[in-house]
């Protein structure tokens, strides 16, 4: 299964109404090959109508849609799994071709993805609700969850196949409608996810994908028939859309940027909080929302530390994703290279000491690579600190103590992740109850949490109050009814019950 395909470029268009629909604003974008820095695809851009034309099709799905028992909609579910499970190397491939990361950690994306289908294929029991009997004299009272309409999830290109399982996973099986955007830059995931969708047997019209830019963005902000928007990206994205979709009444969760520490006290395990710092730091080339980008050494731990990550830099491999030696694949765009490469200038220019240079270990030849880079003696003021680099640089920051390191994390406009390294069970239990960021790691330092938890940062890391997927995820998709109820007194009732007395 693919996407349409011409000799030469392949051409990526919608999917509305349970079928492909090529594009006709006359808008497109390119698609890059990032490994070689050739484009390879073409995807359509929505106009305003054509975003219409998917909200319609998704409202015409959804009364049907509500409708599917409990018990059949878990059955559908599972079929998605595994037919999802099945195509996992599909999707990974398609993944390596347009992000440029390394086929073990695409594969690894689709896992995390799956792991959300698999948790809501449990959905008659996640939708459960609440009974109070007797709270007055005959009368009973209970909350019920009813899904929202026609919701639509606006996607980042850095998890193209998993971002958009957080979202359509949990807003299907509630009984909603979906309209996904993905990101323009890696499209061809989201094709064949609503290839794969159909063949299940999810009927026409409840999962429509269109592709494009802020037109559609806007659109889709505007359309007076989507209730909800479930978006991820970087943070004056997703405040923007915040705002946007909530002023236009709709219930909205967005997801931004990040800048994620990891700390390491004197006492860690140097070794294996340097192992953590090379995969957290330059997996997936750094472009991951829980990257981590800053160690912050404290005390003692720095030079070890410093020495320890450093040792392991020429090991790892950069090259293209599809060749299964290389462990670091190249950045998404050339600009996102260059803009990523410009802050091991500015940072050695404001004072960091640049202890490995991923300009000089870069593969030859077209592809957006940049090899893995550490910047050491990095202070809070300079630019490598103060932004999202997004790319495969780690800052180390040195700080004296304990409480410092607290309040370098605490003072950072970004909560989505952090790690504490240490040996010390008490210092990482103060730690989980002093820090002001959504997901910790306690000795590790990607703390995704797993699909029965909710994933969500803090402060700039995101905006609206309900996390992404797990239990948060359900509760965003579905809004609750109460119901008030008293029957008639059975004394009057036209059985005979065989005893007259009210209760
Ligand atoms: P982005 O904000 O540029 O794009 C995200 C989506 O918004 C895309 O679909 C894009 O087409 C759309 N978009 C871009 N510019 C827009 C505009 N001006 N108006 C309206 N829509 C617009 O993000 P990206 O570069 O694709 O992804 C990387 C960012 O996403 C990083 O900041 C990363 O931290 C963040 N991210 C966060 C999480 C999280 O869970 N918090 C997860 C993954 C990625």
């Amino acid at each position: 299964m693919s996407a349409a395909v011409t000799t030469e470029l392949k051409l990526i268009g919608h999917w509305i109404g349970g079928g492909p629909v090529r594009g006709s604003s006359g808008r497109r974008g390119p698609v890059y090959n990032p490994a070689t820095g050739e484009q390879t695809g073409e995807v359509d851009f929505a106009s305003v109508e054509e975003v219409d034309r998917a909200v319609t099709a998704a409202k015409a799905a959804f009364p049907a849609w509500r409708q599917w028992s409990l018990s059949k909609r878990a059955d559908l579910l599972f079929r998605i799994y595994n037919l999802v499970d099945e195509h996992r190397e599909d999707l990974a491939r398609l993944l390596t071709a347009e992000h440029g990361k390394v086929l073990s950690d695409a594969l690894g994306e689709v896992q995390r993805g799956i792991e959300v289908i698999e948790y809501v294929c449990g959905i008659p029991t996640l939708l459960k609700g609440g009974y109070t009997e007797q709270a007055a004299t005959g009368i009973d009272v209970y909350s019920i969850r009813q899904p929202l309409g026609v919701v639509a999830g606006i996607t980042p290109f850095n998890f193209p196949a998993m971002v958009p399982m957080w979202m359509w996973a949990p807003a299907i099986a509630c009984g909603n409608t979906f309209v996904l955007k993905p990101s323009e830059k890696d499209p061809s995931a989201s094709f064949l996810t609503a290839e794969l969708l159909k063949e299940a047997g999810l009927p026409d019209g409840v999962f429509n994908v269109i592709h494009g830019d802020k037109v559609a963005v806007d659109a889709i902000l505007e359309h007076p028939d989507i209730a909800a928007v479930s978006f991820v990206g970087s943070t004056p994205i997703a405040r923007y859309v915040y705002e946007t979709g909530t002023s236009n009444g709709k219930r909205v969760q967005a997801l931004g940027g990040a800048k994620n520490h990891m700390v390491v006290l004197p006492d860690a395990d140097i070794d294996m909080a340097a192992d953590a710092a090379v995969s957290a730091g330059y997996g997936s080339a750094g472009e991951r929302c829980m990257a981590i980008s800053v160690v912050v050494a404290v005390g003692d731990a720095g030079d070890p530390l410093v020495g320890a990550i450093k040792e392991r830099l020429p090991k790892v491999k950069v090259g293209d994703g599809m060749d299964p030696s290389s462990e670091m694949g190249p950045l998404v765009t050339r600009e996102h290279r260059d803009k990523v490469a410009s802050y091991l200038e500015s940072g050695e220019a404001q004072g960091a000491t640049l202890v490995a240079d991923g300009r000089a270990t870069a593969p030859d030849g077209g592809g957006f690579f940049l090899g893995v880079s550490l910047l050491d003696d990095v202070t809070p003021a300079m630019d490598c600190y103060r932004d999202e680099i997004f790319g495969p640089v780690l800052s180390v920051v040195r700080v004296p103590t304990y409480a410092d390191a607290l309040q370098l994390v605490n003072d950072n406009p970004y909560g989505n992740g952090v790690a504490i390294f240490t040996r010390d069970g008490g210092v990482a239990r103060r730690f989980q109850f002093d820090v002001n960021v959504g997901m910790v790691g306690v000795n590790v330092p990607i703390p995704v949490p797993v699909a029965y938890y909710s994933f969500g940062g803090w402060k700039s890391s995101l905006f609206g109050d309900r996390h992404i997927y797990g239990p948060e995820g359900i509760d965003f998709y579905t809004r609750t009814k109460a119901v008030t109820s008293r029957w008639p007194d059975p004394a009057t009732s036209k059985v005979d019950l065989g005893f007259p007395q009210t209760r």
